[in-house]
């Protein structure tokens, strides 16, 4: 509990002189785009935890609103349905924005495309423009698909990439180094407040069980009894982040004056084929590993360079894989048994 809170919690019980601390201190203000997605949504949490006032936006193209309805009494919570290709506005101060909508998994943005180029690049650009506007710093939520497949291991954000413009996977690639892009101009010639962060494949509760990653896929296959899926020949690798570590690097980096891209990511690096074992192993199926086609572009390798995490923020991560892997496989075993069969990919 943070000191602002501990005061309130312990001697305001007036709902007025609540309000009047909360002025007096001059509670922050974030908005947070992508609130009702499975980042977004831990965003939303540890913003709350930390004493902001969030403002929560999402059009729920790929989002869902149970991952936000716990928040929904608070007074310190407000969420607009809102798609941020469309152009943007907030009422009153903002002093935070933290861009994190978009389609994330590879089937959701190979299913919806345009909206995916869109929200990488008009989206950022409203919000850029909407921080300038209000003279709040921003932080976009980038990804390490801006390596493509990479041909360097680990990637050092001073890596340029291997992508495939014209690739199915090249409408979220491109989009996020066109948003590094736009952010980058911002900060140069507006002098805009602004950070970027690339996030590397992370996990946790509220992941989409059918939203075709790998984790929720395996486990969601485990859960309903059916082989485990594995593309290509499994000896494809990523690095597991889980999502407390991941919220926590996102916190530091925001809190922070370095305005290029920042990986955050957990360095431990596994073959897909090594994963599936790792879920057969913490689910107890009797279900084996099958393979099928690897899908175009795929990337071969992917492990983060955390050098830079490490020495700015003084961050990496906590939580091991068998650690989190548990936590999560806990929340997918919760989960209401029709949802659990539930297979629209
Ligand atoms: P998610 O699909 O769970 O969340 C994305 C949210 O954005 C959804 O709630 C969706 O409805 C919303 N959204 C999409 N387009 C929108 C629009 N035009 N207007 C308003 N809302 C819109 O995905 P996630 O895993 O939480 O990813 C969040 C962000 O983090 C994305 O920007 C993604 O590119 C980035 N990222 C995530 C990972 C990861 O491993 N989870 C890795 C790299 C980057
Ligand atoms: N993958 C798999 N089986 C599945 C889903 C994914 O083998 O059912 C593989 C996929 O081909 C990729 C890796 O797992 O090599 C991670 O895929 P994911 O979609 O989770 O994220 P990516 O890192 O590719 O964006």
């Amino acid at each position: 509990m943070t000191i602002n809170r501990y005061i309130r919690s312990k001697y305001i019980k007036n709902r007025f002189l609540n309000r009047l601390y909360c002025a007096i201190m001059s509670r922050k203000r974030i908005l947070i785009t992508g609130a009702a997605g499975f980042l977004g949504s831990h965003l939303c949490d540890r913003f709350i935890k930390e004493d902001y006032h969030v403002i929560g936006m999402d059009n729920l193209i790929t989002g869902d609103l149970r991952n936000i309805e716990h928040l929904f009494s608070l007074e310190h919570f407000e969420f607009y349905n809102h798609d941020v290709s469309t152009f943007v506005h907030v009422p009153g101060k903002l002093d935070y924005i933290l861009h994190f909508a978009s389609p994330a998994s590879p089937i959701d943005y190979l299913k919806i495309p345009i909206q995916t180029l869109k929200v990488g690049s008009l989206g950022t650009h409203h919000l850029l423009g909407l921080a300038r506007a209000k003279g709040a710093r921003i932080l976009v939520a980038s990804t390490s698909e801006v390596y493509g497949d990479p041909t360097v291991s680990p990637q050092p954000e001073e890596y340029w990439g291997n992508v495939n413009p014209v690739g199915p996977r090249g409408v979220y690639d491109e989009a996020k180094r066109f948003q590094e892009a736009i952010t980058m101009a911002y900060h140069t010639f507006h002098g805009l407040e602004t950070r970027i962060v690339r996030i590397f494949n992370t996990y946790g509760p509220r992941m989409r069980l059918n939203d075709g990653r790998v984790l929720p896929a395996f486990i969601g296959q485990a859960l309903r009894g059916e082989d485990l899926t594995v593309f290509g020949d499994g000896s494809q690798t990523r690095s597991f982040c889980y999502v407390d570590d991941q919220v926590e690097g996102i916190y530091r980096l925001l809190h922070s004056d370095y305005p290029y891209p920042v990986n955050i990511g957990n360095p431990d690096e596994i073959t897909i084929r090594q994963f599936g074992e790792e879920i057969i192993k913490l689910t107890g199926t009797t279900q084996k590993l099958v393979y099928r086609d690897l899908p175009v572009d795929d990337p071969k390798q992917r492990r983060p360079d955390i050098t830079k995490a490490r020495e700015l923020l003084g961050w990496e991560a906590r939580v091991g894989r068998a650690e989190g892997l548990r936590i999560t496989y806990e929340y997918f075993k919760s989960l209401p048994d029709k949802e659990i069969k539930h297979k629209d990919f």
